[in-house]
C-alpha cells in the first residue's frame, strides 16, 4: 500500500522525537518533512535534535534537512508538536493555506468548531471538520495529556452509569514538560505541588470531549463538575492519577470493573494500527497501577486503572496510569490520523 507522506511541526522536541520513533516503521504514514523553529531550520535533522528516545535515531531523518514551519511544506498532513507560544498562529496558517493539522497543543481546543478527540470516546465529533472555515484545510486536537488517561477511564462509567462529579490529584512525569524541563536541582528528591496551567485544562477539556455533538458543528459541554490538583513528581514517563467519582446510578464494584475491561470503541472495530487491543486493563494488585511497571501497556497506548474501592466522601475511588507522551501526545495523535484516514478524511497524498 502507498503510504501517505506526513510532516512534522516541532520535530525537534521531545514530542516531535516520540513522532519520529513511533512512526520510523509506520504502516499507513511516511514522515517526508521535519519542521521546527529558525534557530533549527537549515541544520541536518542529527545537528539541530538533542535525541533521547530509547531506540536509536533512524538513518533516514538523521540527515534530514529541518524546515521553517512555513505552509510550503509538500506533506498536506501535519502533526503538530510545537510549543504553545507560537503553535496558535502557525496551524493556523497551515489550516488556512490547505493542510490537515493534527494538533498536540492547547491553543485550538476550545474552537467551537475544531474538535478534541479521544479515538475511543468521541471519534463523531470529527464531523466538526465540515463546519470549519479552512477550505480543504483543518484543525483537529489531541487533549492535554493528564487529560486523556482521566477520560479514558471516566468514558465506560459516564457512558454505563452517568457521572455528576470527579476530583482528582495527579502525579505527572517530568516528560510532560518538554525537554530540557525543569532543572534536575528543583525535581530531584521532590515533589512540586503545581503545574502552569494544567488544572483548568483537567476541568474543562473532558467535558467538551464527553460532550455531545449539536447541529451547528459545535459541542454541548457534558454536565459534569471536575476538581483537579496536578502534582510534578520524579518519574521520567507516566502520569498517575488519583481519581475520584459520583455516578447519577450507583453501580457495584463488579459492575464498575466490567465496565473498563469490557470496553471497546471504534479503532478496536476498526482494527486501527496504533489502537490497544483494550484500551484499559484493570488490576486487581492493590500496590498497581505503576508507572515504572505499566507505562508502556500495549506499547504505551492503554490506560491502566486499579484500586478501585468505596470512598466516604464520592461513590468510588481509584486510580489511573497513562504514558504521557504516547498515548498523552504522539501515540495519541497519530491514532487521531489513522481514524481521521479510516473514515475517508485524509488526501491520498
Ligand atoms: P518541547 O520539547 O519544548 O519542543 C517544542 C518544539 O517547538 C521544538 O521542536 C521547538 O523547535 C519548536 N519551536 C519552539 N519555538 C518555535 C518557533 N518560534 N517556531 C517553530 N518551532 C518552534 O515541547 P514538547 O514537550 O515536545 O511539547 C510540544 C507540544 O506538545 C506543546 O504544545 C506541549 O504542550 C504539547 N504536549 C506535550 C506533552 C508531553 O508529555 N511532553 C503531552 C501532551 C502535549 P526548536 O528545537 O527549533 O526550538
Amino acid at each position: 500500500m502507498k503510504k501517505i507522506g506526513v510532516a512534522i511541526l516541532g520535530a525537534t522536541g521531545s514530542v516531535g522525537q516520540k513522532f519520529l520513533e513511533l512512526l520510523a516503521e509506520h504502516p499507513q504514514f511516511e514522515v517526508k518533512e521535519l519542521a521546527a523553529s529558525e534557530k533549527s531550520a537549515g541544520k541536518k535533522y542529527k545537528e539541530a535534535t538533542n535525541w533521547i528516545m530509547q531506540k536509536a535515531l533512524p538513518l533516514n531523518f538523521s540527515d534530514m534537512i529541518v524546515k521553517e514551519c512555513q505552509p510550503n511544506l509538500k506533506s498536506k498532513i501535519v502533526f503538530s508538536a510545537l510549543d504553545a507560544s507560537v503553535a496558535g498562529e502557525i496551524e493556523e496558517d497551515f489550516a488556512k493555506a490547505g493542510y490537515i493539522v493534527i494538533s498536540n497543543a492547547r491553543n485550538h481546543r476550545y474552537d467551537p468548531n475544531v474538535p478534541l478527540i479521544i479515538p475511543e470516546v468521541n471519534s463523531d465529533h470529527l464531523e466538526m471538520i465540515k463546519f470549519q472555515k479552512y477550505g480543504d484545510g483543518a484543525i483537529i486536537t489531541n487533549p492535554n495529556c493528564s487529560t486523556i488517561g482521566l477520560v479514558l477511564a471516566l468514558k465506560p462509567l459516564h457512558e454505563n452509569f452517568v457521572i455528576e462529579s470527579v476530583n482528582v490529584v495527579t502525579l505527572q512525569a517530568v516528560s510532560g514538560a518538554g525537554y530540557p524541563g525543569l532543572p534536575s536541582m528543583d525535581i530531584i528528591d521532590n515533589s512540586i505541588p503545581f503545574i502552569g496551567g494544567e488544572e483548568p485544562k483537567m476541568e474543562k477539556e473532558p467535558l467538551k470531549i464527553l460532550g455531545r455533538l449539536n447541529t451547528k458543528g459545535q459541542v454541548d459541554f457534558a454536565d459534569i463538575v471536575i476538581s483537579a490538583q496536578c502534582n510534578r513528581v520524579a518519574v521520567n514517563d507516566g502520569h498517575l492519577e488519583c481519581v475520584q467519582v459520583k455516578l447519577k446510578k450507583k453501580p457495584s464494584i463488579e459492575e464498575m470493573i466490567n465496565s473498563w475491561i469490557n470496553f471497546k470503541a471504534e479503532p478496536q472495530k476498526l482494527n486501527l494500527p496504533s489502537a490497544p487491543k483494550n484500551p484499559i486493563y484493570y488490576f486487581h494488585e492493590e500496590k498497581y497501577p505503576q508507572p515504572k511497571i505499566h507505562r508502556n501497556l500495549e506499547k504505551g497506548m492503554a490506560a491502566a486503572v486499579g484500586r478501585l474501592r468505596e470512598c466516604p466522601l464520592f461513590d468510588y475511588k481509584f486510580v489511573v496510569l497513562s504514558h504521557n507522551t504516547v498515548r498523552g501526545a504522539a501515540g495519541g495523535t497519530i491514532l487521531i490520523a489513522e481514524l481521521l484516514h479510516a473514515k475517508g478524511y485524509l488526501p491520498d497524498e
